[in-house]
């Protein structure tokens, strides 16, 4: 085949599709970081599933047992029944996660994806607290449900919602007013008993936003964060969808701050292989649920859970994956801020493995993004304006393909700064 065949998406599948605008072609197969289109084409994926697949596309690792499982009729959709492949798996949860970070948490299977994670997570805390007010920050991106949009800052997506999206209140996050604290307003809120802020069930707050622009939360601010949460009875939920599973290095990405956070919600790469799946964990004393009260028929993806298990026992026994994605994510920011110096209106920002390159003119972002497509790469779009290029490889990319992909990244950047 010479051209891609895309009649039957633009006559047939719904106007809401999105990424295949972007990426105008059609894949057909992917290994590691790479993906070939039905031409033949290579393109070396920076976006890994908008962090869906740290561990690369169809890991050996992990495809291997996951065949075997299938080939001897293992359990595939267990509603939450209890399963060899589940057990296998919360034991290696509290054997590989918990246990060694001292982490007493709890573990809950909700729907198999990040958003009804949050909506499983804002439910709990109010029904704890018995409050209704979540507090959330500027530029957050938690989920397209309804309680997830009502804690998601940007504005297209809300209109989508269709209803008011209440009992929510945003605050700014870490560098979204130029103050050296910007928690002030939030905890002025707080005591202020005129403020006019009810007092909250919860804190939702991503420790890097990834759809919001990478925005880096600094340490120091989530401590400060975590302290206020904890000074006045407010539950703190750290959504590490997307930063979580390794993607900022360590495996939660709010062990940099020394942070307990009181629940936490994980999808995306917990599974490892892109098969669909999600978690909340919370504070064992957090565990209120009455049996039944957030049900689902898809909380028991039992491929999932082996493919899970196995990411989980190959790639965090040890701090090997962590200290290679610090090693590689170093090199990229170097990169970055080299680029930076070469072209006016560029900044950028990062943590682990995910980094932003941001343009003052917008537009440009997007076109980066068209031309590295047509070289071969796969890198997105982020932030409120579209003006953030985001880089989300694998964290199994090679040195090579690191070279390989920011030779691309900065053709694109020299040709759209020409064109101009
Ligand atoms: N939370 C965060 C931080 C996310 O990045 C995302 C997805 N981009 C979600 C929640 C929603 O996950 P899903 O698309 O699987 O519902």
């Amino acid at each position: 085949m010479t051209t891609a065949e895309t009649t039957v998406f633009e006559t047939l599948e719904s106007n809401v599709r999105g990424y295949c605008r972007s990426w105008p072609t059609v894949f057909e197969t992917a290994r590691g970081s790479w993906l070939t289109d039905e031409t033949g084409k290579d393109f070396l994926d920076f976006f890994a599933g908008a962090g869906t697949l740290n561990y690369g596309h169809n890991n050996p690792v992990l495809k291997r047992p996951l065949i075997d499982y299938l080939a001897t009729d293992g359990i595939t959709h267990g509603l939450d029944m209890s399963t060899v492949a589940k057990r296998r798996l919360l034991e290696t949860i509290r054997d590989v996660l918990l246990a060694p970070r001292d982490l007493d948490y709890k573990v809950q299977f909700p729907g198999p994806t990040g958003a009804n994670a949050v909506e499983a997570a804002l439910k709990l805390a109010r029904k704890i607290t018995g409050r209704s007010t979540i507090l959330n920050f500027t530029n957050a991106f938690h989920g397209m449900t309804l309680g997830a949009l009502s804690v998601t800052g940007n504005a297209a997506k809300r209109a989508g919602a269709g209803v008011p999206l209440v009992h929510a209140m945003p605050m700014p996050y870490d560098g979204y007013l130029d103050e050296a604290e910007d928690l002030t307003w939030m905890r002025r809120a707080l005591d202020d008993s005129s403020s006019g802020l009810d007092k909250p069930a919860a804190v939702i707050v991503e420790t890097v936003q990834g759809e919001g622009g990478v925005n880096v939360a600094r340490a120091q601010w989530l401590r400060h964060l975590a302290e206020l949460c904890s000074a006045r009875g407010i539950l703190l939920i750290v959504d590490d969808v997307q930063m979580g599973c390794g993607r900022t290095g360590p495996f939660f990405s709010f062990e940099i701050a020394g942070i307990t956070p009181d629940i936490v919600t994980l999808s995306k790469s917990i599974s490892g292989y892109g098969l669909p799946m999600a978690l909340v964990l919370m504070r064992r004393e957090l565990d209120q649920w009455a049996p039944g009260e957030h049900n689902g028929t898809f909380r028991g993806n039992n491929a999932a859970f082996i493919t899970a298990e196995v990411a989980l026992r190959h790639y965090w026994s040890d701090d090997a994956l962590e200290l290679a994605t610090a090693a590689k994510g170093e090199r990229i920011h170097r990169h970055l801020t080299a680029l930076t110096e070469v072209y006016d209106g560029t900044s950028t920002r990062g943590r682990g493995l995910v980094h932003g390159l941001v343009f003052e003119d917008a537009s440009q972002a997007t076109k980066v993004c068209r031309v590295a497509f047509e070289d071969g790469l796969l890198v997105e779009t982020s932030g409120s304006n579209d003006e953030v290029v985001k880089l989300l490889p694998p964290l199994t990319v090679t040195d090579d393909e690191i070279t390989h992909g920011l030779g691309i990244l900065t053709r694109a950047v020299e040709i759209v700064r020409d064109a101009h």
